[in-house]
């Protein structure tokens, strides 16, 4: 929610300062929420930096958000004044907070699990992840912290496959069963043809060689690639695709349905995210936006504090 003067953390391309905004109209099927937190997403990165190609400046990019539901229009039915609610990428979607209060998801642990978690879980899940079935997780960033906790609690055997082995012992205390290095030579070799299912969450396409990944799925196993690097992308070879005859897709968020099945088992399991909080100031923002670019967060920030910057 913007304050009473529509403020809100607002970015342009160097820099990030609060910005005065007028809201659309509130209409009868509308919640205002006043913000709590807000987790810091990789595609806030490709956002305002331009790297998508955006150039419609000045941009808000937040979309992992937990908050307070303050006005809630006449035909909402599931939201009543009060209530803590959460927004994720999606425009209109929301959650029950029943379910948040239910069992101690934590604000600022729950906010990344509404972009980052669902990216991550709805595809696992969609996918046929759980026991007997072996996962590869590719690339430890938010996402990928998320896919490693949500295929070990769906049952499944997983694997990170990191560039370098500097969040080995990160990946394994989160749960991984192994972990390849991909910079290693051969690093594929011992593990061809073994995997069900590869979630990719890389963000980024440099250096990034398709075919070892394609090597490791069984007969008919998937790649299914979440992350989306800036530029050109990759290039597929079909002779890749032979061996295992393995398929190629892609997922975009989750469903509402998910997002609830998903917080449920973070419930029922003690999912913790692995969080920074860090407080939504200008300096705050760029701090976060720079670190994640820099591949230096474990492994998601928060955005906390609206209260302090916004009500005085
Ligand atoms: P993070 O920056 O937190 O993590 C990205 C990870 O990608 C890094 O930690 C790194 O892992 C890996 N990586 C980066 N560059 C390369 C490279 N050149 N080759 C291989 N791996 C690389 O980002 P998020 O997890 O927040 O987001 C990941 C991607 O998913 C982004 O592109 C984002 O825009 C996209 N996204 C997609 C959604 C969808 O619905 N499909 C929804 C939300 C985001 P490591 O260091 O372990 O190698």
């Amino acid at each position: 929610m913007a304050d009473e003067f529509g403020f809100v953390p607002h970015f342009s391309r160097n820099k990030h300062t609060r910005h005065q905004f007028k809201p659309k109209p509130f209409s009868d099927y509308d919640i205002d929420v006043k913000i709590t937190a807000c987790g810091v997403c990789g595609s806030d990165v490709h956002t305002v930096t331009g790297g998508w190609g955006n150039k419609n400046w000045p941009i808000v990019p937040g979309h992992e958000i937990i908050g307070e539901a303050v006005r809630v229009g006449p035909k909402v039915t599931t939201v009543k004044v009060g209530d803590r609610v959460g927004v994720g990428a999606q425009i209109y979607a929301c959650l029950d907070c029943a379910i948040c209060k239910e069992d101690g998801l934590d604000t600022e642990l729950a906010a990344p699990m509404l972009c980052a978690g669902l990216t991550a879980y709805s595809p696992l899940v969609r996918n046929g992840v759980g026991p007997g079935r072996k996962v590869g997780i590719v690339g430890i960033g938010g996402i990928g912290h998320f896919g490693i906790l949500f295929s070990k609690a769906l049952g499944a055997e997983t694997w990170a496959i990191s560039r370098t082995d500097g969040k080995k012992a990160d990946a394994l205390a989160m749960g991984a069963d192994g972990f390849l290095e991909t910079r290693v030579d051969d690093w594929n070799k011992p593990h061809q043809m073994t995997f069900d299912v590869i979630l990719s969450t890389a963000s980024g396409d440099e250096g990034f060689d398709l075919s070892p990944y394609l090597s490791l799925l069984r007969v008919h196993g998937k790649f299914v690639a979440v992350g989306l690097p800036e530029g050109e992308g990759w290039k597929v070879k079909p002779q890749s695709l032979l061996g295992n005859g393995c398929f190629i897709g892609s997922s975009h968020l989750g469903s509402r349905e998910e997002t609830l099945d998903m917080l449920r088992l973070a419930v029922e399991k003690g999912i913790k995210s692995w969080v920074e909080t860090i407080p939504v100031s200008e300096e705050g923002c760029g701090k976060a936006l720079e670190r994640v670019h820099k591949n230096d967060v474990k492994y998601r920030f928060t955005l906390i504090d609206y209260d302090k910057q916004f009500n005085n």
